[in-house]
């Protein structure tokens, strides 16, 4: 007899989609619906193995920005589900932070976000942090992860042949760049990278903090790249090449910036 339930599970129902807020094609082989579910299972596995913060000083700000980013990140979703007639299926939004040195930040699909202690002192305020915070969730936003895994598919196959527990898991984490405990890293291509800078830009901007945070954040990011690399730019690399798109970006950022209702921008504790 057939497998037919193997046989289903091999097939890739692939489907191009095309990006309400980038214009751009996306290969997608799995409803959103499906996506989140495993952003949920990586999201809990991840966990699992962290160190999660608790001290209400070091949280406050995270909540804050990730508040105010999401907020701005959902009326536009809503907004663009609108003009096509839909209903968004609405995201979780939750932000967490990690004891953890890295220097690192990172998204899941469905809106679950880490941040790391040691990423604190890079960003320095709260301007700086709805950087990083406006480029993660645009990763969600834009669902990266879901196409990742589509035009992936293979590499993660592969993965799964060599006899990993929790497939989908496993798959899911490895496609949302948090496989190198598996030995395979799987960073977002340079175009998801410039798009969740592009977007992930304005988006903090009209959530109303300065754009010009960006530059300043980028450049130590890179002077710490020149010592030792940051876990955050093994997946996010061409620091350099990054600071110049944001110069570009930099006149239409401000002007939403201006038009903003603007957000109090304090000093990030210093994590102990
Ligand atoms: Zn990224």
């Amino acid at each position: 007899m057939i497998p037919t339930r193997a046989l289903f599970l091999l097939l890739l129902v692939a489907a191009c989609k095309t990006n309400p807020y980038t214009g751009r094609k996306q290969l997608l082989a799995m409803s959103e619906k499906r996506e989140i579910e495993l952003g949920q299972e990586a999201w809990k596995a991840e966990l699992r193995k962290a160190q999660v913060e608790y001290d209400v000083e070091l949280i406050a700000p995270l909540r804050r920005v990730g508040k105010a980013i999401a907020h701005e990140a959902a009326t536009g979703r809503r907004e663009q589900a609108q003009r096509e007639g839909q209903e968004p299926i609405p995201y979780d939004w939750t932000f967490v932070l990690i004891r953890d040195r890295q220097i690192n930040a990172w998204a899941l699909p469905g809106g679950k976000i880490a941040f790391y202690t040691g990423i604190y002192p890079v960003l320095q305020d709260e301007a700086g942090m709805a950087i990083v915070m406006g480029h993660e969730v645009m990763h969600a936003m834009l669902r990266h992860g879901a196409e990742r895994m589509s035009q992936k598919g293979t590499q993660v196959g592969g993965v799964i042949l060599a006899g990993i527990a929790a497939p989908a898991t496993i798959a899911a984490m490895i496609a949302f760049g948090l496989g190198t405990k598996y030995g395979v890293l799987m960073p977002y291509s340079r175009k998801q990278e410039t798009e969740a800078d592009e977007h992930g830009l304005m988006l903090a901007a009209r959530a109303g903090y300065d754009p010009e945070a960006a530059l300043a954040v980028w450049q130590r990011m890179a002077a710490i790249s020149s010592s030792k690399t940051p876990a955050f730019l093994s997946t996010h690399p061409d620091t350099l090449k990054r600071i110049e798109n944001m110069k570009k970006l930099m006149p239409r950022a401000k002007a939403l910036y201006e038009q903003s209702r603007k957000q109090p921008n304090s000093m990030l504790p210093i994590p102990g």
